[in-house]
């Protein structure tokens, strides 16, 4: 929420010199880790993440099994050094809300119907933050997952809009989201552009909403574009 006296616009550009409708800069790039069956890092803006990938392996434990189809698992973590104040180590009720609608974002895409009673695992490693950590954990994840050959429909992109100072803006950066009005994560898969993931954070009117929403989606488009180059560049001779 705005607290009083923090300007987040500077002669009209954001504090980081951006327009409204500009992401911060990205870069990924997959097949980072040996022992993982795919693997992506992903920096965004100050966002720093690794994502690993294992499976479909067999299902520990046990009863967590589907007699029809793969389960998809995902751990989204935050290192203790990852944020200006060391976080405490371990899962927490933040960490768990990411993971789950993480798993529900990732999952759809899945043709988990090929693999039954299997595992895919999904490992979000944050290592350093600066907000907007779940769409870039999605984004990082899906590459993980088409790095590891997991059938899946379509790739998941993700990417946030929010409000700052009143004004709809796409990928809020730390301060932003701290002291900004509103924050709309999205996910997507980009070919049919279905929606598989959208939260809201604080009170848009129903044109900002729909504003806001647009700008996430382009936003959204625009990451598909580099996942699809990063993947394209491991094949590269
Ligand atoms: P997201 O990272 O998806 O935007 P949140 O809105 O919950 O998720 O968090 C916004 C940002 O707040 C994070 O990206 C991170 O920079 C910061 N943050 C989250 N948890 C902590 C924490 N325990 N200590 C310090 N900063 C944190």
């Amino acid at each position: 929420m705005k607290k009083d006296g923090v300007k987040l616009f500077v002669d009209g550009k954001r504090l980081d010199g951006r327009e409204l409708d500009e992401l911060r800069p990205i870069k990924m790039e997959v097949g980072v880790l040996k022992r993982a069956d795919g693997s992506a890092y992903l920096e965004w803006g100050e966002n720093k993440i690794i994502a690993a990938c294992y499976g479909p392996r067999e299902v520990h434990p046990r009863h967590m099994e589907e007699a029809d189809k793969a389960i998809v698992r995902v751990r989204y973590n935050m290192a203790p050094f990852s944020v200006p104040d060391r976080k405490r180590p371990g899962p927490d009720r933040r960490s768990h809300e990411i993971s789950k609608v993480t798993k529900e974002a990732l999952e759809s895409v899945v043709l988990t119907h090929l693999y039954p009673k299997t595992v895919v695992d999904v490992f979000i490693e944050v290592l350093q933050a600066n907000a907007g950590t779940r769409c870039a954990g999605i984004t990082a994840a899906a590459l993980a997952m088409a790095d590891a050959g997991i059938p899946m429909r379509d790739l998941i992109s993700s990417c946030a809009a929010g409000k700052i100072e009143g004004k709809v803006a796409v990928d809020m950066m730390g301060a932003e989201d701290n002291f900004g009005d509103a924050d709309l994560p999205l996910a997507i898969s980009p070919q049919k552009k279905e929606v598989t993931l959208l939260q809201m954070d604080g009170n848009f009117t129903r044109k900002e909403f729909e504003e806001a929403f647009n700008m996430a989606m382009k936003g959204c488009l625009d990451v598909y574009e580099i996942q699809k180059q990063a993947l394209l560049k491991k094949y590269e001779v």
